[in-house]
């Protein structure tokens, strides 16, 4: 069975609602750090991308963007379904209201013991990225709850005992889509199998008892720069599914296309409107897979940050401001433990996020002539290390002790992305506001408890 996404609801909230909380108002009520979501903006992104893909895909909510109970609450209540790769996420889904029938399991080096806690909570449907993880299923198919197993396989699947574990293959094309920066596919990876194997060896992929494929899994790369790399991409995926389908000897139930739906990161700007993709996307469907629109496969697609990358805004304070050798500093109580953790240890281009000045905080009148305030000034935060700083901003009028600044587009990728545990700083506060509802506030905290010896891993 497949999901479908509703039309999306109307996102007025009722008259008698709170007005949505700003960022200035949170900072007073509950201190900085912070990182603000608004759930009116989940709702209108979520709208967006159901109006720019074809009528009745399926939008899966990857939880690592963002998986606040709140936050992805809001997509399950709008009918998406949840991607997650770990057992947290897969607690954070349940949590925030997805059922565990329209929850995916996926990523790379799925343990078997993580394999088992998914099937036990329900979950049926699976990415998988090798020939293990069909044989691990095939051995651990019996503990998914056979009622929970038979609901999700629906009337026209041929539900053995207990129904059918469905499997989407995940596949890694031959070759790259032009115009993708960070390349997840057509290159040598650790995702999915090779395109090329599959055809090699389709015996490998056989159904295994309960336990099918019964789709194709082509998620390709992220955050892609223009419609015509997101066309190109899901060309290159469609274009495959003909081969794999005779080369396996079947139909496929659903193919999940990926997506790689755009945003901005961390600084000022709109999320993209994409006007021509739903028209392109459906012309490629019906010339790779004609029935689509009938008799299925079903269609689906995923996205993390289109979905609440815009949702969010880090505020902080300015602790301190000094200058060194020529270099004005503003120090503040937030970095890259709480956002840009991944770029913080170099690992990527380092991040040098938008900073806006709020007009909360200290007095704007004191002490803001140009003179030996003026210039670029260097933000950082209070990490005893160098690399934890956000660059040189030019664009940041003088700034003084207790000025608010604000991080707009960090809904996606801000805290679960950086290094919460580096140092011990107690995590930002996270306030959610707007869907009309009662502002919350919640701050995770890390904790160290006792863990028991298992047989499994006692190697002794
Ligand atoms: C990370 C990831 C996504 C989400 O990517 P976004 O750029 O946030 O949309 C979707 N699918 C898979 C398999 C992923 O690993």
């Amino acid at each position: 069975m497949t999901a479908r996404v509703p039309a999306p609801a109307a996102s007025t909230p009722p008259a008698t609602a709170p007005a949505a909380t700003t960022p200035e108002e949170a900072a007073t009520a509950y201190g900085t750090p912070l990182y603000l979501y608004d759930l009116d903006v989940v709702a209108a992104a979520h709208a967006d991308l159901v109006a720019a893909l074809p009528e009745g895909a399926v939008i899966h909510y990857s939880l690592k963007a963002n998986p606040h109970t709140e936050v992805a609450g809001t997509l399950a209540a709008l009918g998406c379904r949840a991607e997650v790769s770990s057992t947290g996420e897969l607690d954070a889904a349940l949590a925030a209201g997805f059922h565990p029938a329209d929850v995916t399991y996926s990523g790379p080096a799925k343990t078997a013991a993580e394999i088992a806690t998914a099937l036990r909570a329900g979950v049926t449907r699976f990415s998988v990225e090798s020939v293990r993880d069909l044989e691990v299923l095939e051995e651990l198919a019996d503990l998914a709850d056979p009622a929970e197993s038979a609901e999700s396989a629906g009337p026209g699947d041929p539900a053995g005992p207990g129904g059918v574990i469905e499997c989407l293959l995940r596949i890694n094309a031959d070759r790259p889509v032009p115009g993708m920066g960070l390349a997840m596919a057509g290159v040598s990876t650790k995702f999915g199998v090779d395109f090329a194997r599959v055809l090699a060896t389709p015996e490998a992929f056989r159904d295994r008892g309960r336990v099918r494929i019964t789709g194709l899994h082509l998620y390709m790369g992220t955050n892609l720069p223009t419609e015509d790399v997101l066309l190109g991409q899901f060309e290159a995926g469609l274009a495959m599914c003909g081969e794999l389908a005779a080369a396996l000897g079947r139909d496929f139930a659903e193919l999940d296309l990926g997506g790689g739906f755009g945003t901005p990161y961390a600084g000022p700007g709109e999320r993209p409107a994409y006007p021509g993709l739903r028209a392109g996307l459906e012309k490629l469907l019906d010339l790779h897979v004609p029935t689509w629109r009938t008799g299925g496969p079903a269609v689906s697609f995923e996205s993390g940050r289109y979905l609440v990358g815009s949702c969010g805004t880090l505020v902080t304070t300015v602790v301190d401001v000094k200058e060194s050798k020529g270099q004005r500093y503003a120090l503040v109580d937030s970095g890259i433990h709480h956002l840009g953790g991944l770029a913080g240890l170099r690992r990527l281009p380092p991040l040098r996020p938008g900073l806006l000045r709020l007009s909360g905080g200290g007095d704007p009148a004191v002490g803001r002539e140009a003179g030996p305030d003026a210039g670029p000034v260097t933000v950082a935060g209070p990490l005893c290390t160098p690399l934890d700083q956000w660059g040189s901003s030019s664009d940041l009028p003088p700034l003084r002790a207790g000025d608010l600044l604000a991080v707009p587009n960090t809904g996606a990728y801000g805290l679960t992305a950086s290094l919460v545990g580096f140092l011990g700083y107690p995590a930002p506060v996270e306030v959610v506001t707007g869907s009309g509802r009662p502002t919350t506030a919640t701050r995770a905290v890390l904790t160290r408890v006792p863990v028991e010896r298992t047989p499994h891993h006692d190697h002794a």
